[in-house]
């Protein structure tokens, strides 16, 4: 007998049998699915031998944000973005700032459901041209996200993930074509923090996000600075130079200030000189567009033509004024400045 908490029911994607239990391909955790029982983010369940997503179409939250809210700033910028997030996350992050739906228990949670096909009319609906899945993990939300991409795609609204990446290839693989970009936490260069504050694996995400790049998905990165856990110079110079070889120094990068929050309220806020370093490294290392997030910085959310030197968007807030711009490149020297739309 089907109850409510089936409204969101489907067969889920990558998954195989593992002797008794049921092994989820879909992040890098591969649980071990027992009868009956659910992986990690809670939210996938095994059902008489068969893997199912159980929030598939079933949305937590939904708003129209700025775009520069995800942030992405070198894509649409000055948009409108329909927001829809779900419920459950694959990791455990002790600082998340989104807990009250990331770490909601399923059945407990308030959840409307919501068909793929009435995902681009929302949108217009709203005023936008852009849907993003945010506000929790959407990797575990891939069966939903998959279908409603596909019809984003064929109406023209292009579409956003705001992840951790910390999934699989092969979904990514099958997302990628429908995916137009991504704003992708790296939480730390350092696997023993991902083990201990996160309970996930720095390897995979990068591993996920070179893909997601190489695949031709718009990929901009956050990096939250927390005070003595992911704030040395050598390790945010690590991440940089990362961002520089394996992606590209046009990557935009955004440093983004800590407040206590969660489980971690024991720490200060970021100190405004470790913002400040990371810039300077991040210039050191020759990244072409660093900002500054959670901050009231002058120059830290303006987009400079890294050639010229002149203002191509400056930005207060969430308030976005184009200045010097043609085609994504900069109007004054040409420099292509990696701006989609
Ligand atoms: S998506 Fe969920 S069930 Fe699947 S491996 Fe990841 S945490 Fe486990």
């Amino acid at each position: 007998m089907s109850t409510s908490d089936d409204r969101g029911l489907r067969e889920a994607k990558f998954w195989r049998k593992e002797g008794e239990r049921l092994e989820c391909l879909l992040c890098p955790h591969h649980c071990r699915i027992a009868l009956n029982k659910m992986g990690i983010c809670g939210v996938r369940q095994n059902r008489n031998g068969r893997l199912y997503s159980l929030i598939y179409g079933q949305v937590s939250a939904m708003h129209v944000d700025p775009m520069e809210k995800k942030p992405l700033f070198h894509f649409h910028p000055g948009r409108p973005v329909l927001s829809l997030g779900s419920i459950g996350c694959n990791l455990r992050c002790l600082h998340c700032q989104n807990f009250s739906i990331s770490q909601a228990k399923f059945g407990s949670a308030h959840l409307n459901p919501l068909r793929p096909e009435d995902v681009p009319q929302l949108a217009r609906e709203g005023g936008c041209r852009d849907v993003a899945f945010t506000y929790n993990e959407p990797t575990i939300w891939h069966e939903f996200a998959y279908d409603a991409f596909r019809q984003c795609k064929e109406r023209s609204i292009s579409t956003v993930y705001v992840t951790n990446g910390f999934m699989e290839t092969e979904p990514l693989r099958e997302l990628a074509p429908y995916l137009s970009a991504a704003n992708i936490d790296v939480k730390s260069f350092r696997e023993d923090f991902y083990r201990q504050t996160c309970k996930g694996r720095l390897g995979p995400v990068l591993e996920a996000t070179e893909l997601a790049h190489k695949l031709g998905v718009h990929v901009e990165l956050t990096y939250l600075i927390i005070p003595t856990r992911n704030d040395k110079e050598e390790e945010v110079q690590d991440f940089c130079r990362w961002v520089a070889d394996k992606l590209s120094p046009k990557v935009p990068v955004h440093f983004t200030r800590f407040h206590p929050d969660y489980m971690m309220t024991d720490l200060p806020g970021t100190p405004m000189a470790t913002m400040e370093m990371a810039m300077r490294v991040g210039r050191r290392e020759g990244l072409n567009f660093i900002y500054l997030g959670n901050v009231s910085s002058a120059e830290g959310e303006n987009t400079r033509c890294p050639k010229c030197g002149s203002l191509a968007i400056r930005r207060s807030g969430y308030r976005v004024e184009i200045t010097g711009l043609r085609d994504g490149n900069c109007s004054k020297c040409g420099e292509p400045l990696n701006i989609v739309g």
